[in-house]
């Protein structure tokens, strides 16, 4: 007799909903968490000040637009999203911003005031990415990667030829082909830069992507960490376990299949059907014991490469909000929900991103933030606020990860002063008095630190680059949430579709699983992209 039918090691939100779905199946499971609670980067704290909660990593989530929480009912364990409308702003050092509605007419209006073309451009892309291709979107993330030419075949039409032609491109090329403003141009790359990706070939796939997704950010009230809360209500009360404090150190394979886990403290876990891991694959890859996957995939997975940048945090307990120079030119952005400050054209991003490779915090950073408390109270005391500023970073700082801890005040009194350039009532002594309560740094050491399987702060665990997007991640031998090794599988970000709280690599993990088992899912599957749509 086993303990459980299934272990699934880590309990981030992609174990979590590979867990869920699959104890929804009937199967008995447990989760294996080594922090002292399950959510890996849903995760929110009080960093600064008791009363005032910080989603130290994902604030802004589009896991709604996905098929998880509505099969799942999610809402019934508590999690609900707030849909700011005005979603997003850009703002420039001259004091002028860019808009994003969830109104796409609102945001071709902000868009003209720095070009009408662009504007047009912006309804054209909305309609075909944001609206046509919504459920197409799905397909890609939600089941298993088609080999390339299986996917060309079932791409077909005008938009099919289009959307193939972002494949090949750089992120830059796949923006600029579409924008003539640098200011708009600015905007959609550092969208991109924000979920991880860089400016190389291959990455322009991202772009419409990111389209279908623009315009739908929601903020999980109470805290991004009621992912987990509510994840774990379905596992526990379709009988499963989330067991936390437990770090998995071996993943135990007889007769070459994973037939459970050997925890820190040396507790053995049997596991009589599956073992999935929910860890970056080169963890994986050691906990099972590589010569278990061969000498070519082991060497291959070894190499899988982590992002070549990373986030450095700035939290703010806050007695306002940051009241923006930029308000003037569009009030709008004191209601957006995501705002992009730092970086005014493609060459500065072009330096930031430079800087970052050769591990210097760039002169001006740049990056995106938000004010969670403005739309959901709850975050922070009553009339009170907090806040957050997330610009790209180096992992190894100056040549060494450790001097993020060395230099936290001095960096975090410096993103303050670059942020006040943009919001002067958060400068020292402006005003009154500061309105700045309390601030922690959260780096990308901090990062790694919480989530072990971010390696070097990869916050979406692992680089975006054609060797490791769709079915090459996290190898093309592992492309299928299988692995070499009976029984075990993948179910997180280092598999595709990658990072984000999107639920997905869990999701496509808990299919191949049942699939495997020879279960009949219990919900609805996600059919694999295909345009114009299968009848
Ligand atoms: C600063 C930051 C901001 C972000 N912002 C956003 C955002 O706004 N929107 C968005 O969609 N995404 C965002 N992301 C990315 C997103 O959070 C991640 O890509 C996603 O959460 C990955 O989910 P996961 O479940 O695969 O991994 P994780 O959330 O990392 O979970 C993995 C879990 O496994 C556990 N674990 C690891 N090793 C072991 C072991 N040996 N034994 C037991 N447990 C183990 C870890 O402790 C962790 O809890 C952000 C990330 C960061 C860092």
């Amino acid at each position: 007799m086993s303990d459980f039918d299934g272990i699934i090691v880590g309990g981030g939100h992609n174990g979590l909903t590979c867990a869920a779905y699959l104890a929804k199946a009937g199967l008995s499971v447990a989760v294996v968490e080594r922090n002292p609670a399950a959510g890996g980067a849903c995760a929110t704290r009080e960093l600064t000040l008791p009363g005032f909660r910080h989603n130290t990593h994902s604030n802004y989530h589009f896991i709604e637009e996905g098929p998880v929480p509505a099969d799942l009912e999610l809402h019934r364990y508590g999690l609900r999203y707030i849909y700011p409308d005005v979603q997003h702003a850009m703002i420039f050092r001259d004091g002028r911003a860019i808009t994003v509605h969830r109104d796409p007419e609102r945001t071709a209006a902000s868009f003209a005031r720095f070009s009408r073309a662009d504007a047009d451009t912006w309804l054209d892309l909305y309609r075909t990415y944001g609206e046509q291709a919504r459920e197409l979107m799905n397909g890609f993330l939600y089941s298993a990667p088609l080999p390339p030419a299986e996917l060309a075949q079932r791409l077909r039409g005008e938009l099919g030829a289009d959307l193939l032609s972002y494949v090949s491109q750089t992120l830059y090329e796949a923006v600029d082909r579409n924008f003539d403003s640098e200011q708009v141009r600015v905007l959609f790359k550092s969208f991109l830069h924000a979920i991880s990706v860089e400016n190389v070939p291959g990455t322009g796939g991202f772009f419409p992507r990111l389209l279908s997704r623009l315009a739908r950010l929601g903020l999980p009230v109470g805290g991004a960490d009621n992912v987990a809360r509510a994840l774990e209500g379905v596992i526990t009360e379709h009988g499963g376990s989330v067991l936390t404090g437990a770090h998995v150190e071996r993943i135990l394979v007889g007769d070459a299949r994973a037939v459970g886990v050997r925890l820190a403290d040396g507790r053995e876990l049997t596991a009589g059907r599956f073992v999935a891991s929910a860890v970056d694959a080169p963890q994986t890859l050691r906990l099972a014991g590589p010569d278990n996957f061969g000498a070519e995939v082991a060497a291959k997975v070894e190499a899988y490469k982590w992002a070549g940048h990373s986030i450095v945090s700035l939290h703010l307990a806050l007695a306002e909000p940051p009241r923006y120079r930029a308000a003037a030119f569009d009030p709008d952005v004191e209601r957006a929900f995501l705002v992009v400050l730092g970086a005014d054209s493609s060459d500065e991003l072009t330096r930031d991103f430079e800087d970052i490779h050769a591990g210097r915090l760039p002169e001006r950073p740049a990056g995106n933030g938000a004010v969670p408390s403005l739309f959901d109270p709850s975050y922070a005391p009553p009339g009170k606020h907090v806040a957050f500023w997330w610009p790209w970073a180096p992992y190894d700082l100056d040549g060494d990860a450790a001097n993020w801890d060395a230099r936290q005040h001095e960096i975090a009194e410096l993103l303050l002063a670059q942020w006040a350039e943009y919001a002067p009532n958060l400068r020292p002594g402006a005003g009154t008095g500061s309105p700045v309560l309390g601030m922690r740094l959260f780096s990308p050491l901090d990062i790694e630190r919480s989530c072990v399987n971010m390696v070097r702060g990869s916050h979406h665990v692992g680089a975006y680059e054609p060797a490791q997007l769709g079915g090459n991640r996290p190898v093309p031998e592992l492309g299928r949430y299988r692995t070499p090794i009976d029984g075990l599988y993948l179910c997180g970000a280092s598999s595709h579709p990658g990072g984000s709280v999107s639920g997905a690599p869990g999701y496509n993990g808990a299919s191949a699983i049942v699939e495997d088992l020879g279960i009949k899912p219990w919900w609805t599957p996600i059919p694999s992209p295909s345009w114009p749509a299968a009848s």
